[in-house]
């Protein structure tokens, strides 16, 4: 036998005894009766490798793993994706399914207003659910239900102020001076039951210093916190504004993703009864959006020199963030307890062919065209000319998709819009909304035989997932590697941001790589039926429960 053979037959020896001592952990028989699902922002399956996410791979290694998992729906947003994963519900069914919102009913505001969604406060979030009233993931787990991350648009729609002993933890509006500079440019902890030990006491750890430019003394040269990204293209269309998404340097109080890891151990700790945590990290998407995701690190131009203003120290950043969530349940002793769902809210693609405008501070006019009752975006890019010019335009939002909210609707003035929106670069293709599904209208646009395949197989399933009246009137789809809006982006149909990562973890499971499309819409039915839990009354899931195999 050679030596080789030998090693070999070691090694099987030593998985084998490893395999048999994390069987033995979980109690015997027992279901895990607590969820924690982690979203990594705009997170790609490639980027587990490309930036040696090591505490990712091991989730996926030891759990249970779907390699061919999308995220199914439309619009794929942070704030449409947030509540798919809590409610099992698909965007068309949930209340809200695009990040813009046309109030067809009078929920929010007068009938026929619109409001983006993504400016939304968590009560706001509250009203939409209400008047859907179906039941969220902590109502399907009683018990106390955690939502914490730094965005509104993902903390707000992923928890439910509805139930009185819930939590929502975000990080608030700029509203403190904590530097003494007579300014309010630092960000307090917000939310709703916020916790005192994360509020209290005033400047404490949880509040962040959020002023683009720093300056600590009268003169002394200022500090950019932006992190030369207003100063830089392509991120100055979407630049850092202090330690929200940038971890930073002050010790005290940590930003970025370090802060959310923060707050969910601390509330772990704290909330021994909690049944459900929903931890989002939010700062991969933001580098993504700035600098694409095929970013690699500064260049050392000009202003372009602080690494963590960029994609891979954000990654690593987050991958050791989950490293200590895990750790945080295994100190806790509740390991064995809890299933952990590792995923995202929908990944992304870069701009290779780009729709926008670049300059500073021009994300949200790319994004949107149109005005609620506090914002105004009336600044297009030329490309949306076309839209704009059939002077029939309420609303459009526009990034890796293009979706528009018409004043008259007749079928004429749809098919001007249509016409329209076909005539803008890179469309493939364009829809009218016709009651809960989306009809196509006219010729498609030029594709490549990959794109022409994945919109044959996906188009129509994905596209139809936001068909409701609150949803835009005339949607046009564009082919890969395309935006409208910043340099990274999200939203569509496409391969690169339908294809997410997705793994469960718990130690009773039996570690698996499957082969089937599990979608975001999924997850609550995946997780209640590994959980023996049966739906509360009133429930009426859209998502399908996929087994899980156990151990036992
Ligand atoms: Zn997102
Ligand atoms: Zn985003």
């Amino acid at each position: 036998m050679t030596g080789r053979r030998l090693a070999a037959i070691a090694t099987v020896l030593v998985l084998g005894l490893t395999t048999a001592t994390a069987a033995a952990k979980p109690p015997a028989g027992e279901p895990p009766s607590r969820v924690m699902i982690v979203v990594i922002d705009q997170f790609r399956p490639d980027y587990v490798k490309r930036f040696n996410m090591a505490n990712v791979r091991a989730v996926m290694r030891d759990g249970v793993n779907f390699d061919r998992a999308i995220l199914g729906h439309m619009a794929a947003e942070t704030v449409i994706t947030h509540n798919v994963l809590t409610s099992g519900k698909l965007p068309k069914n949930m209340g809200w399914v695009n990040e813009v919102y046309r109030d067809v009913d009078g929920v929010l505001g007068p009938p026929g207003s619109y409001q983006v969604t993504s400016s939304l406060g968590c009560g706001q979030f509250d009203t939409l659910l209400k008047a859907q009233g179906y039941p969220k993931l902590d109502d399907q787990l009683g018990g106390r239900f955690i939502s914490v991350g730094q965005k509104t648009t993902a903390a707000c729609p992923a928890g439910h102020p509805a139930d009185a002993d819930d939590v929502i933890v975000h990080i608030g509006s700029r509203n403190r001076d904590c530097d003494g500079d007579g300014r309010n440019n630092w960000r307090s902890p917000g939310g709703f039951n916020i916790p005192a030990y994360i509020s209290t006491p005033n400047c404490g750890r949880y509040y962040v210093d959020a002023e683009p430019l720093k300056q600590p003394f009268p003169g002394v040269p200022a500090f950019d916190m932006t992190y030369g990204t207003s100063t830089t293209s392509p991120a100055w269309m979407y630049p850092l504004d202090g330690n929200r998404f940038a971890v930073g340097n002050d010790p005290a109080h940590l930003g970025g993703d370090v802060w959310t890891a923060d707050a969910a151990i601390q509330m772990m700790q704290n909330e021994g009864d909690w049944r459900g945590m929903m931890v989002t990290f939010g700062s991969v998407d933001k580098a993504a959006h700035m600098w694409g995701t095929d970013d690699d690190g500064p260049s050392f131009v000009g202003d372009d020199v602080h690494v963590q203003a960029h994609l891979p120290f954000a990654a690593r950043t987050a991958d050791a963030q989950v490293g200590r969530l895990l750790a945080a349940l295994d100190a806790q002793g509740i390991r064995d307890d809890t299933l952990v769902v590792l995923t995202t809210d929908h990944a992304g693609q870069t701009a290779h062919r780009y729709h926008g405008q670049d300059g500073p501070d021009r994300g949200n006019f790319n994004w949107y065209y149109g005005a609620d009752s506090d914002e105004t975006y009336k600044q297009p890019q030329p490309a949306l000319a076309p839209l704009v010019a059939t002077d029939n335009l309420d609303f459009s939002y526009q990034d890796g998709h293009i979706a528009a909210w018409l004043h008259e609707r007749s079928p004429a003035d749809l098919d001007e819009a249509a016409a329209a929106m076909r005539s803008m670069p890179d469309v493939i293709a364009s829809y009218v909304r016709d009651g809960d599904r989306y009809k196509r209208v006219g010729p498609t646009g030029q594709m490549s035989g990959q794109e022409r395949s994945w919109w044959v197989r996906w188009g129509q399933e994905l596209i139809d997932t936001m068909a409701a009246p609150s949803g835009p009137d005339v949607v046009g789809l564009l082919r890969d590697d395309v935006s409208y809006g910043v340099e990274g982006d999200h939203g569509g149909h496409q391969r690169e941001i339908q294809e997410i990562p997705m793994a469960f973890s718990w130690p009773g499971l039996k570690p698996q790589q499957r082969q089937e499309h599990i979608r975001a819409v999924d997850v609550v039915p995946t997780v209640l039926r590994l959980m023996d839990i049966d739906p509360v009354a009133g429930t009426d899931f859209d998502g399908t429960a996929y087994r899980l195999k156990t151990r036992r």
